[in-house]
């Protein structure tokens, strides 16, 4: 159970909901993933700790097997028995953490989305920290994700440094401060963490509603580096309208906090190897990209006549957040231009999936555009590999990895200005930003005529200038958006962290 430490690596331990691609919702999972690789590379002892869930991708997994020990974890009063798996993701040991709790907590066929989510997750977190003290493991960072596990830094610091777990320094990452993992301050209770104690506006106490608890907050305040996923949306989430409620909060905690822009995982995206395509390419040979094309518009039954017709692929969840109203109007706007239009997303916002199933259905047979409304990693692949641009047009955006991928595959971004998307996509028609970055076509005013804009110069250029296009392919698939940099910020904060409690524990 215990591992040793690497030479001079730190001991990492990322505790989170998802992980790709063994259970992956959205953006966390691949972060997660990616990061751990890279920091693996760079020679630090990562390790992940995840529930373990019934609809997980088990073929994902290596050597999976279940360890000779129980660990009894505290919830509601009671102590609960859990088993705990090891095995390999990507390269990764990962700790599977499967409760023997009568509500089948993680046993729901679903990630997230339960009404009981706040119990489900402040129970993981907190059986998450009795493993790592169980199994006298002496990691040098924790590092928690989201709200799902953002009770670990309370937890961390109120109950497992006094028990003797008080090695690590505490990191979280906010991918989303949509989501905050609001209860009734009673509901803390559960996991043992003091409803009282914590109930202070200057700790855990949601900073609109007085007797709710904000788990969000709770790890900004009780963590040591608090991070969040691009430069830009570090700045929005710092303003009233960007804060989602958390602006004060992540203005009092400003010295700690910082954005910094994901990565992608370049061995997992990377359309030379992609084993979902039809024909392999790179940036010095397109002709496999137009096979791609081909194979898709064949899968999809669109039509096949002009292979010059510019297609338009969407990969997204289908929230408000992503613009909606705009992915819409993409389609008709993309029909009117002469181009094809490809979106892969679901909902889990019923009025909308319900909408898109409309549209879907009115283009059931229709030439130019498909809508297909499932979750589908290899057909998402297919599409980035044959889509000319693609379009991501939300109304806020954190990080996004879907304009790093499409840019890698040669499909040319047309984004809003906002949060990540600012800080990885440049516009070709914007003379302040040197031609050496300009990769795809941006817009600012989140409403049609806006988006409508960039659309038309995208097409513009695609219809009239075909050599400038093609260089413009080529650029963007060779932009460096592995997470070597990304990860090379966080190797630094971890550092100076550990050496600043060094140093203190030296001085005492
Ligand atoms: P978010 O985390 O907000 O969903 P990101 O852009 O950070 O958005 O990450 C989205 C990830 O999920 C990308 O890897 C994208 O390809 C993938 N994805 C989104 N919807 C689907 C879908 N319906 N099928 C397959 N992959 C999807």
């Amino acid at each position: 159970l215990t591992s040793s430490a690497t030479s001079q690596g730190l001991r990492v331990i990322h505790i989170a909901a998802e992980m790709a691609p063994v259970a992956k919702v959205g953006g966390l999972g691949d972060v997660v993933c990616g990061l751990g690789k890279a920091l693996q590379r760079k020679g630090h002892l990562v390790e992940i700790i995840l529930p373990k869930y019934d609809c997980m991708h088990y073929d994902r997994i290596c050597d999976l097997r279940a360890l000779d020990v129980v660990i009894e974890s505290y919830f509601d009063g009671q102590l609960f028995k859990n088993k705990i798996w090891v095995g390999t993701v990507e390269g990764l040991p990962v700790y599977f953490i499967e409760p023997h709790h009568p509500h089948k907590l993680f046993w729901r066929g679903t990630y997230y989305g339960e009404h009981d989510d706040f119990k489900r997750f402040s129970y993981f977190s907190r059986a998450a920290l009795e493993f790592l003290l169980r199994a006298g493991k002496k990691p040098d960072i924790i590092h928690c994700h989201d709200w799902q596990t953002a009770f670990v830094a309370p937890l961390y610091w109120e109950m497992y440094v006094p028990k003797g777990l008080d090695s690590a320094r505490m990191c979280f990452t906010c991918h989303n401060f949509q989501y905050q993992g609001i209860a009734a301050a009673s509901e803390l209770e559960s996991c043992g963490l003091r409803a009282h104690q914590l109930n202070r506006p200057d700790r855990m106490q949601d900073n609109s509603e007085h007797d709710k608890v904000n788990a969000v907050k709770g790890a900004v305040v009780f963590s040591n580096i608090v991070t969040t996923v691009s430069p830009t949306y570090a700045q929005e989430v710092r303003t009233a309208e960007g804060g989602h409620g958390l602006h004060s909060t992540l203005s009092s905690h400003s010295k700690k906090f910082i954005g910094i822009l994901n990565g992608i995982d370049t061995d997992a995206w990377d359309p030379a190897t992609d084993p979902c395509l039809e024909v392999h390419y790179n940036a010095n040979d397109l002709q496999g990209k137009a096979e791609n094309k081909a194979a898709l518009r064949r899968k999809l039954g669109l039509s096949s006549t002009d292979h010059r017709r510019p297609l338009v692929g969407c990969i997204t969840r289908l929230v408000p957040q992503k613009g909606v109203h705009l992915i819409r109007h993409a389609i008709y706007r993309t029909l009117g231009l002469g181009g094809q239009f490809v979106l892969l997303g679901e909902s889990p916002v019923h009025h909308i999936q319900k909408e898109f199933e409309g549209i879907a259905e009115n283009f059931q047979n229709h030439d130019q555009v498909r809508l297909i409304l499932k979750y589908d990693e290899s057909l998402a692949h297919a599409i980035y590999a044959a889509s000319d641009m693609f379009i991501i047009p939300s109304i806020f955006e954190p990080c996004g990895l879907t304009q790093m991928i499409s840019m890698r595959y040669g499909a040319i971004p047309i984004v809003r200005k906002t949060g990540g998307l600012n800080d990885s996509v440049f516009d070709v028609d914007d003379d302040t930003i040197p031609p050496r970055f300009q990769n795809g076509f941006t817009f600012l005013d989140a409403n049609e005529q806006g988006f409508s804009g960039a659309l038309e110069r995208a097409f513009n250029l695609y219809m009239n200038n075909p050599e400038r296009w093609k260089q413009l392919v080529q650029k963007d698939m060779n932009i460096d958006f592995s997470w070597d940099s990304s990860a090379a910020q966080y190797e630094q904060l971890y550092s100076s962290a550990v050496a600043r409690a060094r140093a203190r524990n030296t001085l005492n």
